[in-house]
Formats: structure tokens, C-alpha cells, sequence
């Protein structure tokens, strides 16, 4: 035995499988050309925010525009931030949102595929066989560097203007023997495992980045740490042991992981990987007073997913939305094909913002009414219910006592050719039909101006006197157009707009005064119908203490 296989069974003598054992258990994938494997790594040390959903769209949507395989793989290894419910909440958001997961984690406690186990702190047996493979072949070393000696080592090169971090001279266990590391493990001294780098700061790399373009960086020169003295690997070698053995074709991640580019590739390289396609992803960025920044978690409440529950957007309005921001291509061919799977849209990650896209609140609410006008009524109210239920405990009593009542009110100008567009997210619900229910309706009586109390009064009398409540819209308006000339309004707005002294107003304000007598509002769907749904007592009652409260 060398040197270094010595050292090598002195770190790692547990390990007896051979890197050839992983390779073989775990083969590269048989999939048709260009199918793309790809991931989203959650570290659950926090709810599901947006930029994980966001990102795991974007991998999804990459694996279904190639015929290819999503997976979820839970990086785990800092027991320390790890928060209690974060993987659960991760899985069930992405389930959730209708991001199908094809293997890993399919839901918090099942895993799925034979490239497993999907979560980092069941791994550690594998990290160690390619640590051990490093120290072998002399590209790895134990470190005792106590974190006090660390810090004055920093201090040193901060106050010296030198680049901080262990290389070059401050590597200073780069050559340890195996008798001086044997010495200090039998004193009980811990260790961590660093890298032996053999690269310059000097050199620089290339890469050709699938979304950034092609970049140059300086080539790693850094004794970066492997495995932590617990025996649990960095991010940095947990991501080239595990992409490589999930046979990760396309490394799509946040661009904050940019920078570390040259540790990865450098790792692949000394552990005879092939690198995977790398793609860094821009953050989603805000407004804030002019300025782009990126979303905080801190300040933003739209940071956290759960926010979207809670206001009540539809998973498919988030999803949707988000769409346009992975790909200013999604909106065009979203019009062209509207009821597509969006499964079905060919996405290139070169089209996607190299700098971050901007999150527009505005367009989320716009796209997302879309969606809710493209739903039947009993999808609609099956969904307000939901949502109801979770957030809203008065509400949901409401709309369920009379459920076909509920139906009923949701499906007035919905059930149609052009369903109107006048929900964006179920919060928005209570107000809009809350004139349906005595619990919620509050009358409110500000007729229009130009039209005198008496006359109001007089319109709504004689209303009370010719209502049918089976009329079709068009026999209803004409009622309301029969009673102008007693009244001495025009039948027809023309009319009334070329000879105003001759009228006291149009057949379109008794409908005002109407639907204001009936709703409280003057902005509704058409008034036939909500009247049909009130029934006619309700309005007549509505009509009469209208008259009274003038
Ligand atoms: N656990 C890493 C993170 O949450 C994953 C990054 C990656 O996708 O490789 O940032």
C-alpha cells in the first residue's frame, strides 16, 4: 500500500464497497435521445417558497418538453437548519401545485425509482466510497483545523488584503502523513475531509451555461471541504456523487450556485464523472420603489407559497403565471392553444431571463381570471369550498347550507360562451356575491343623481306592479323599456342622449335604479339572472324596503 491508500484506510476503513459497486447498481438510463433528467434538491431548512416552486417548474417543464425524468432529491445534510414539517410541506406544495414528481420523494414519506435512497442523510455510506476513491488517488486529505484556527487564519488574510479561504499556503494539512493524521484521530482530534485541489486561481475555465451563455471563471484552487466532521458531505460533494449517480443529465439551479461552478467541475473531473449540463436560473426579482431586487423571504409576502393558498389563487393561475415568467414565449402559445396541457409546450431554456424576471402581481391576477372564467360553476364552487373551508369558517357555512343555491349564484354568466372575468382568487368571492346572502348583504342606496327620490320611488312601484320573474333577459328589459314614456324616460339611451331636456333619464338608469334596489351595487352579472336566482319574494321585498329607506 502507498500513501495514500494508507490514509485512505485509516479515514475510511468501514467503507469495503468500490466506487465500480455504485456504478454498476445504479446504471446510466435508457432513454430515448435527448431526454432530459433533471431535479429540484429542496433542502428542507424552510416552507416552500416561491423560488423552489418556481424552479421545479422550470425542471419539470424541461423534463416534458424532452420525453425526459423529474425527480426530487431532499438535501438534508444541515441537521441544524432543518425546520420540522419542511419536507412535507415541499412535497405536498408541489403535488399541490400539479408539479408532477416521476421519482425521489413522491410524496414526504414515499420514495420512488431505483436511483434511491433520494435523500442525502441515507447516503452517507456512498459519499464516503467516493471520499475514500479521492484520498486514494491522492486528491483528498484530512484537515484538523479547529474553527478558532480558521477564523484567525481569515482574520489574517482580511488584514493582509489576500483572498480568504483554505488554499495555497493556508492549506496547511495539504501534506499531512498518515502517522501525524494516525497520531491526532488516536488523541480523539476531529477531522474534516478537504479536497486536494490541483487548480490555479490563475487559470480561468469555460463554460458554456444553458441558459447564461457561454462564461469564464477562475479555475478553483480551494482545499474546499468534502465531508464535514460528522462524515456528512458539503453541498458542493453531495451534488457530483448524487447528480452523477442519479444520472442527472441537466444541473438546473439557482444562479447564487454560479460561483461554485469550478469546485463542481473540478470534483467531476478528479471522481472520472462526466458534468452535467449546468443551467443557472436567475432569481425572480420585485420591484421595489424603481429598483429590481430579488424576492426576500424577509419582505415579501408572496416569498412563501402558502400565501398563494391563503388568498385563494387556483394552483393552475400560480402555475400558469409562472409559466410566463420561465418563458416570454409561454403567452403566445398560450393563446394559440388555450386549452393545451401545458405539458405540451416546447420549452427552451435559452429564452428564459438571464438577469430575473420581474414578479408582476398585477399579471398574476390577470392571468389567474382567466383561468377562473375558463371553470364551470360547479368547479368553481367545489373550489371555493375548498378554500373556504381552510380559510374562511363563516364563509364556507354560508355557502354550504344551500349548496344548489351557491351553484346557482356562481353560475350566472359563467355557464356561457363568454364568461365573465370578475374573479381572480376565491378571497375575492365574498364581496362579489355577497348581495345573495342575508348574512352578507348590506343595502346600499345611492341612486343615481340625476334622477329625483320621487321618481326612483315611482319606478320602483310600478316595477313591483309588471315583475315576471320567469322573463327572458330580453322580455325583462323590454318590461323595465315598457314603463319609460309614463314615466317620462327615453326607452332608448340614443334618444335620451340627443334630447336630454326632454327626459328624466334612460331605460338604462331604471335599470340602474333597479339593480341597485335589488344588490345594493351598481356594477353586477345581469340582473335577470340574479333576480331568477333571488327569487321573486326576496326582490320584491328588496324593492319595497328600498322604497321605504328613499
Ligand atoms: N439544496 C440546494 C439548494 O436548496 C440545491 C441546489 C441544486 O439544485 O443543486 O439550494
Amino acid at each position: 500500500m502507498n500513501e495514500f491508500e494508507r490514509m485512505a484506510e485509516l479515514l475510511f476503513s468501514h467503507i469495503d464497497k468500490e466506487p465500480e459497486y455504485y456504478e454498476n447498481l445504479y446504471p446510466e438510463r435508457n432513454l430515448k435521445e435527448g431526454a432530459r433528467v433533471v431535479r429540484i434538491a429542496p433542502s428542507p431548512t424552510g416552507y416552500l417558497h416561491l423560488g423552489t416552486l418556481f424552479m421545479s417548474l422550470v425542471n419539470r417543464t424541461c423534463a416534458d418538453s424532452t420525453g425526459g425524468i423529474f425527480y426530487t432529491r431532499i438535501e438534508d445534510t444541515d441537521k441544524k437548519r432543518e425546520i420540522e414539517g419542511g419536507i412535507d410541506d415541499i412535497i405536498n406544495g408541489l403535488v399541490r401545485f400539479g408539479i408532477n414528481i416521476d421519482e425521489g420523494f413522491v410524496t414526504p414519506t414515499e420514495q420512488k425509482g431505483d436511483y434511491g435512497p433520494y435523500k442525502q442523510s441515507q447516503r452517507a455510506e456512498i459519499y464516503q466510497c467516493f471520499a475514500k476513491k479521492l484520498v486514494k488517488e491522492g486528491f483528498a486529505y484530512p484537515c484538523f483545523c479547529t474553527a478558532e484556527e480558521l477564523s484567525a487564519v481569515r482574520e489574517k488574510q482580511e488584514a493582509n488584503k489576500i483572498r480568504t479561504g483554505y488554499h495555497g499556503e493556508f492549506a496547511v494539512h495539504r501534506n499531512i502523513t498518515v502517522d501525524e493524521a494516525k497520531a491526532l484521530i488516536d488523541e480523539g482530534k476531529p477531522y474534516v475531509v478537504r479536497l486536494k485541489s490541483p487548480g490555479n486561481e490563475e487559470n480561468r475555465i469555460f463554460v458554456d451555461d444553458g441558459i447564461k451563455g457561454k462564461i469564464e471563471l477562475p479555475e478553483n484552487d480551494e482545499d474546499f471541504v468534502l465531508l464535514k466532521s460528522d462524515g456528512i458531505p458539503t453541498y458542493h460533494f453531495a451534488h457530483a456523487v448524487d447528480d452523477h449517480l442519479m444520472r442527472t443529465t441537466h444541473v438546473i439551479r439557482g444562479d447564487e450556485w454560479l460561483s461554485s461552478v469550478p469546485k463542481h467541475i473540478q470534483l467531476f473531473k478528479l471522481l472520472g464523472f462526466k458534468p452535467p449540463k449546468f443551467c443557472h436560473v436567475a432569481p425572480i426579482m420585485k420591484l421595489d420603489n424603481g429598483a429590481k431586487r430579488k424576492i426576500s423571504k424577509r419582505k415579501d409576502p408572496e416569498a412563501a407559497v402558502h400565501y398563494f393558498a391563503e388568498e385563494g389563487f387556483d394552483a393552475k393561475s400560480v402555475i400558469e403565471y409562472l409559466m410566463t415568467v420561465a418563458s416570454s414565449e409561454f403567452e403566445d402559445w398560450r393563446r394559440a392553444n388555450p386549452d393545451a396541457p401545458r405539458e405540451n409546450f416546447k420549452f427552451n431554456l435559452k429564452k428564459m431571463s438571464v438577469s430575473g424576471a420581474l414578479f408582476d402581481g398585477d399579471k398574476l391576477i390577470d392571468v389567474s381570471k382567466n383561468v377562473v372564467s375558463s371553470m364551470d360553476s360547479e368547479t368553481v364552487v367545489a373550489k371555493l369550498l375548498d378554500w373556504a373551508k381552510e380559510f374562511d369558517g363563516e364563509f364556507y357555512n354560508i355557502l354550504s347550507k344551500d349548496k344548489e343555491y351557491t351553484k346557482a349564484v356562481f353560475a350566472i354568466d359563467r355557464d356561457c360562451a363568454k364568461p365573465r372575468k370578475d374573479i381572480a382568487k376565491w378571497n375575492e368571492a365574498k364581496k362579489y356575491c355577497s348581495y345573495f346572502f342575508s348574512e352578507l348583504y348590506t343595502p346600499c342606496y345611492e341612486f343615481p343623481e340625476h334622477i329625483n327620490a320621487d321618481d326612483v320611488k315611482a319606478f320602483l312601484k310600478k316595477y313591483i306592479g309588471v315583475y315576471c320573474e320567469t322573463d327572458t333577459k330580453e322580455e325583462w328589459f323590454g318590461r323595465i323599456k315598457s314603463l319609460c314614456s309614463d314615466l317620462g324616460f327615453a326607452a332608448e339611451t340614443k334618444e335620451y342622449k340627443a334630447n336630454k331636456e326632454a327626459y328624466k333619464g334612460s331605460a338604462g338608469d331604471l335599470s340602474t335604479i333597479l339593480r341597485i334596489a335589488v344588490t345594493g351595487r351598481r356594477n353586477t352579472p345581469d340582473l335577470c339572472s340574479i333576480m331568477q336566482v333571488l327569487g321573486k319574494d326576496e326582490c320584491i321585498k328588496r324593492m319595497n324596503d328600498a322604497i321605504s329607506n328613499i
